[in-house]
């Protein structure tokens, strides 16, 4: 829903370029830099999506014939074309959990490393935050967990912080306390941070150089990409440092919502809040919201969700509140 701000559309405009596919492209190397840098890692690599960037991640720790252990609601799930399998031939083998947040004690019992009867498990993957499960936050002693058992048992970990650097501003910690966890990370440019292309991972130097033949084959590799990504280093400059009022505009727009028989908002712990409602289908209400003038996305029979973010400010995240709490309430505009 972010469109690029006038200042962005400046940096954009004034980006120092050159050929990102011959010699490199100085704006793109010195954002590939800094995000590597902030995550803990050797190398960062700019990509047109975040999918497409999960997807290398998924080539370069998992090979045919292996499974990926990933969160039934995730992304790579539900949004990726089945590319792990189809790409790579890697089987994604997943977890279901009440809440996103995948432990080692719930991964722990389907990692399969031995013999010769079974698939061998190449990659932990976590989301974090986890957008299915609305926004919802793994901290730092569950990834840490998720490591050593990685660790033990040979594989990788490949995080999708297409939404980290919300989980950093939530739990308070350095982006590199948790980027440093993944074997690779993936984060994105385009949610909170309001840019309008693109996505980097990041991860050891040798990882990184076959990531960029990978990105290659897949048709990823830009020219002048500076345009891009100067629009990128702008967001870490004027919008990383704002994620926090996402997160408390999330909490008093379910505070509004908050004990009443229609809905029943969940929890935020970042910028996402799930409405389940209890009189309503999703779809009959966010028909009537919209013609109300609040958009909210469908995300099951009876959830919507609701996305805080640097195009809307606090009066608009109230006035919405309380539209969708009368409309509920009343059934009309
Ligand atoms: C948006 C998103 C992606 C993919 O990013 P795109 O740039 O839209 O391809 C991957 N993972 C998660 C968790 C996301 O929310």
């Amino acid at each position: 829903m972010t469109v690029p701000h006038k200042d962005m559309r400046t940096a954009i405009a004034n980006a120092e370029v050159g050929d990102d596919v011959l010699d490199g492209d100085p704006t793109t190397k010195r954002l590939e830099d800094r995000v590597a840098r902030l995550l803990g890692h050797e190398a960062g690599l700019y990509f047109p999506s975040g999918t497409q960037a999960n997807q290398v991640a998924i080539g370069l720790l998992a090979g045919p014939g292996s499974e990926i252990v990933v969160e039934d609601q995730s992304h790579i799930v539900h949004y990726e074309q089945a590319g792990a399998a189809t790409l790579w031939g890697v089987q994604v083998r997943t977890v279901s959990t009440a809440d996103g947040v995948l432990t080692a004690d719930r991964i722990g019992s389907v990692i399969r490393n031995g013999g010769t009867l079974l698939p061998q498990t190449a990659a932990i993957v976590i989301e974090n935050t986890h957008s299915y499960h609305g926004g919802r936050v793994t901290n730092l002693e569950v990834l840490r967990e998720v490591r050593d058992l990685a660790d033990q048992r040979g594989i990788a970990l490949h995080i999708d912080g297409a939404r980290l650097w919300n989980a950093a501003v939530a739990l308070g910690q350095p982006l590199d306390a948790l980027g440093r966890l993944g074997t690779t990370v993936m984060v994105s440019f385009t949610k909170g941070l309001g840019c309008p292309v693109g996505a980097l991972l990041a991860g050891p130097q040798a990882l990184i150089e076959r990531g960029v033949r990978m990105r290659q084959r897949l048709g990823g590799a830009m020219r002048q990409s500076g345009v891009l990504t100067a629009a990128c280093l702008y967001a870490l400059d004027h919008n990383l440092g704002r994620l926090g009022e996402d997160h408390d505009r999330a909490r008093m727009f379910a505070e509004v919502l908050a004990d009443r028989k229609e809905v029943t908002p969940v929890v935020p712990d970042t910028n996402i809040v799930m409405l389940d409602l209890h009189t309503r289908t999703a779809s009959a209400a966010a028909h009537l919201l919209e013609q109300a003038g609040v958009k909210l996305s469908v995300y099951g029979p009876r959830r919507l969700r609701a996305v805080m973010h640097l195009g809307v400010v606090e009066d608009q995240v109230r006035h919405a509140a309380e539209t969708i709490a009368r409309v509920l309430r009343e059934g009309e505009m």
